[in-house]
């Protein structure tokens, strides 16, 4: 049975992302690095005639959009984050035929997509989605609160969105995909595929130029303009 009382902070802290800290201006210092997060974690299929995406959604976002909102008590934050970390969350979005091939674009549904979505984690192991019923509170209550809200923010295109957990870790205890190691995440929708090369760039700690002190992408060794060997930030 689920506990109606807990849910109310995560559907408040789920509704502040969609509606508050991702549109607000007063969110300056983690806007950046969260939309270069966004940026990075959303793929886009190959397949040029088709409106199709996968967002991988690490915990690490949650973290960076939370960070700055003072309404929302650390414990709160927290328990969300901890309580997300026990999965790895994809978002997925497919379409039906191509673009121009029918009169009004249509989506996958959630089950049609559940036995296409796979995960190839960074040893090549293969997962499915985990089932509904297994799902925890914290994490079915995410899911049942933004997938609406995005239906309402986006349209069509919401209503084809449709979120997939898989486990955070491997029997052996390896993450699945761990943002900040090397490694290569795969997603598979039946024939298309999705990759992330790891460690994501966007959470890596900036680098340094030498000359001019400009900051650089956490994953270059040279400055582009300069060809100096980059510096860690921390080293300055
Ligand atoms: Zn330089």
């Amino acid at each position: 049975m689920r506990h109606r009382t807990k849910q109310f902070p995560i559907i408040v802290i789920v509704l502040f992302l969609f509606f508050g800290g991702l549109l607000s201006a007063n969110a300056q210092k983690t806007k950046p690095k969260l939309e270069a997060l966004t940026e990075e974690t959303q793929k886009s299929s190959e397949n040029q005639d088709k409106i199709s995406f996968v967002w991988w959604i690490p915990t690490e976002f949650w973290r960076i959009a939370l960070a700055e909102e003072k309404s929302l008590g650390k414990e709160d934050i927290e328990a969300f984050a901890a309580g997300m970390n026990a999965y790895t969350l994809i978002c997925v979005v497919d379409m039906k035929g191509t673009i121009g091939s029918t009169t009004k674009a249509s989506y996958r549904t959630e089950a049609e997509l559940r036995p296409i979505v796979k995960l190839v984690d960074v040893q090549g192991t293969t997962y499915a989605p985990i089932p509904k019923a297994q799902i925890s509170v914290i994490a079915s209550t995410v899911i049942e609160t933004m997938t609406p809200m995005l239906t309402s923010a986006i349209g069509t295109m919401g209503q084809g969105m449709h979120f997939f957990l898989f486990p955070a870790n491997a029997k052996d205890g390896t993450p699945l995909a761990d943002v900040s190691s090397n490694g290569l995440l795969k997603i598979k929708v039946g024939t298309d595929q999705y990759q992330w090369k790891l460690p994501l760039v966007s959470l890596l700690p900036l680098k340094i130029c030498p000359v001019d002190s400009a900051e650089m992408q956490g994953d270059w060794k040279f400055c582009p303009h300069h060809g100096e060997k980059l510096i860690g930030k921390k080293e300055k």
